[in-house]
């Protein structure tokens, strides 16, 4: 093994120098003072080998990392990874099946904002890891949930104990009612503002130690002002699995959320009976692309438009890398999510060579669908989202939170799915978020290009990445201006926080 190490840092090792020495020479002056036509042959070659060397650069790291974990020992990071995600997910279930129902500390949280599928999920995201932070069961309120009036009919209960909790009636009427941990069974029958009264719950402004409200109510995540956001918002990761989590994983608060997400989005019977049913309709092998399409009222204010070609192109370039990888080619398949028809019939007309699966081709699904699911709406965005999340890479915009939730229940998959991503707009992140901020791991020099100017070890909060080998960001504590930066001179820098650590749970 250590012979196969050897040769490995031998390859990346020659591979980079002979890149440099090959892009040295083709740059050169003399070259680019051709015609036109010269010049034009010139720089389609120079791209196809700059990009056929750095395919063949990531296959020796990956080879690498290969040799790497078999001298450590065979499956040691898959092996990790799991047993990393049963402990969360222990401790997650050992959060929302309290003992003592009637004494434990409860975090309230009501789902009905006005906004899609993917930003409600992501707030029920937000509210779980507060709870899991202050050590509080969640409960969530569904009441009046804008898409199917209550989480139990897509969604499992987030606990499964009988819990007795008394339940007030418009404020009237005492009334002890089978308190289910998930939701508010007795929320239907008060209105909007006697909602949080069964519970008691107090606003989060009112916690004080060392006697904090027994239920309080999730603050909106928007509604914390920066410096009052406390540490373990996201993208804070739980300093007792941080050392774990970096050792098998790029991103380690994606990993986390993932998690969250993972125990929240467990389907009801009647929606694991749906994903069944269409899974084996589409029919779907691997390796396969999922290619996620936002436009409609998405472009009107938060997103731009972007053709098929643009997402198409990022596809081609996946299939383009694994033919370099394994020798040989494969049947070209992609999964096609989008809220727009006509970008899966412009894809389908565009590239004849690629096997386009999509829930959205009509003409395949109707009459197909059992009737008992007649409710296309709901059920048509979890699957969108979870199938997504199941395919091998993702080509979508991250401004989207149905994308983001796919790459973030992507992670549940995979024992490092960080870089299984193209974005076509937005870096990941989480809305509402601390800020995010980047660490410089050379100094920036003039050569370098752009204006930001920063040492090694300076902190950078990021903006954007301009796909471009660039970055838009400001020192933190330094310039308030955002400019550009060469983005491989910067690294994620990993925001650590005090979480509890559950020692209860084994
Ligand atoms: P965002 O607006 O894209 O950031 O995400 P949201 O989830 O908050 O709102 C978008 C809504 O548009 C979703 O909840 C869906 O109702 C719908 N939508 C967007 N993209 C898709 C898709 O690929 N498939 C389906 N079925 N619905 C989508």
């Amino acid at each position: 093994t250590l012979g196969r190490l050897k040769n490995r840092e031998l390859r990346l090792d020659t591979a980079t120098r002979e890149l440099w020495l090959y892009l040295r020479d083709k740059l050169r002056d003399g070259d680019w003072s051709k015609t036109p036509a010269e010049t034009e042959d010139l720089r389609s070659k120079l791209l196809h080998s700059v990009k056929e060397q750095l395919d063949l650069l990531s296959l020796h790291a990956s080879d690498t990392q290969d040799a790497i974990d078999s001298f450590i020992s065979e499956g040691w990071r898959d092996t990790l990874a799991r047993e990393t995600a049963t402990l969360v997910q222990k401790r997650l279930h050992h959060l929302q099946n309290p003992e003592n129902c009637d004494n434990a500390k409860k975090l309230l949280c009501r789902i009905s904002k006005p906004c899609g599928f993917g930003c409600q999920i992501h707030h029920a995201a937000y509210c779980f890891i507060f709870a899991y932070a202050t050590e509080r069961m969640l409960v969530l309120d569904s009441s009046g949930w804008r898409y199917s009036g209550k989480w139990e009919a897509v969604f499992q209960p987030l606990g499964t104990s009988n819990c007795k909790a008394t339940c007030h009636t418009g404020g009237i009427s005492p009334l002890s009612a089978p308190f289910l941990f998930h939701s508010l069974t007795c929320a239907h029958t008060l209105t909007h503002t006697h909602t949080l009264e069964p519970l008691g719950a107090q606003p989060w402004s009112s916690y004080k130690e060392p006697h904090p409200p027994q239920v309080i109510q999730a603050p909106a995540i928007e509604s914390l002002g920066s410096m009052s956001k406390p540490s373990f918002l996201p993208m804070a990761v739980p300093a007792d699995l941080v050392e774990r989590l970096t050792s098998f994983h790029g991103y380690p608060f994606l990993w986390v959320v993932g998690q969250f997400l993972q125990y929240l989005m467990r389907p009801s019977q009647q929606l694991g009976e749906y994903l069944e049913e269409r899974r084996k309709f589409l029919n779907i092998s691997h390796p396969i692309v999922g290619v996620h399409i936002r436009r409609t009222d998405k472009l009107q204010q938060e997103a731009s438009y972007h053709s098929v070609e643009e997402y198409m192109t990022q596809v081609e370039e996946w299939y383009d890398r694994r033919e370099t990888m394994y020798g040989k080619k494969e049947e070209k398949r992609v999964y096609l999510a989008t809220d727009d028809q006509t970008a899966l019939n412009q894809a389908i007309e565009a590239y004849p060579n690629y096997k386009f699966v999509s829930d959205n081709d009509v003409s395949k699904t109707a009459g197909e669908l059992s009737s008992r699911y007649s409710q296309r709406g709901l059920y048509g965005v979890v699957l969108d989202v979870v199938m997504l999340s199941e395919c091998d890479y993702i080509v979508c915009t991250l401004s989207s939170q149905v994308c983001r939730l796919a790459y973030e229940l992507m992670q549940a998959h995979h024992v490092d799915a960080s870089r299984l991503v193209y974005s076509l707009d937005d870096v990941y992140y989480f809305g509402g978020q601390q800020e995010h901020v980047l660490r410089a791991i050379h100094r920036k020099t003039e050569n370098g290009g752009g204006n930001l100017d920063f040492a090694k070890g300076d902190l950078i909060k990021i903006a954007g990445n301009h796909l471009n080998g660039f970055s838009l960001g400001n020192r933190q504590g330094g310039h308030v201006r955002r400019e550009l930066f060469p983005s491989y001179k910067a690294e994620e820098e990993i925001r650590v926080a005090n979480f509890p650590t559950y020692p209860e749970v084994s």
